[in-house]
């Protein structure tokens, strides 16, 4: 999930894109598979990296000079939102526990 980067997921480390010690969470939309490699450069290389929120995982990129750089997931993840109050179905007797 870095810019150009073609390593596996499988064969890539995972990251918490917020640093656990920073209070990032262990949980998809905070997780992003990375090489040794771009793993390093994003802890030690003076780059930003942030999960675009609601994306389904597309992760930016943000170079020390400025330039932006948007990496899609192969495949996206699944964005779940809790429904509201409105769009929730109201109990009937039909839909009665079966027990
Ligand atoms: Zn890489």
């Amino acid at each position: 999930m870095a810019p150009g980067c073609v390593m596996p997921a499988s064969r890539c480390d995972i990251d918490h894109t917020v640093a656990w010690f920073d209070g990032g969470n262990t949980s998809a939309d905070n997780l992003a598979p990375l090489c040794a490699g771009h793993h390093t450069v994003k802890h030690h290389g003076g780059w930003t990296v942030v999960q675009l929120p609601d994306s389904g995982g597309v992760v930016e990129w943000t170079s020390p000079y400025g330039r932006r750089y948007l990496v899609e997931p192969e495949r996206r993840m699944p964005v779940f939102r809790a429904a509201e109050p409105s769009e929730r179905a109201a109990p009937s007797d039909d839909r009665a526990a079966p027990f």
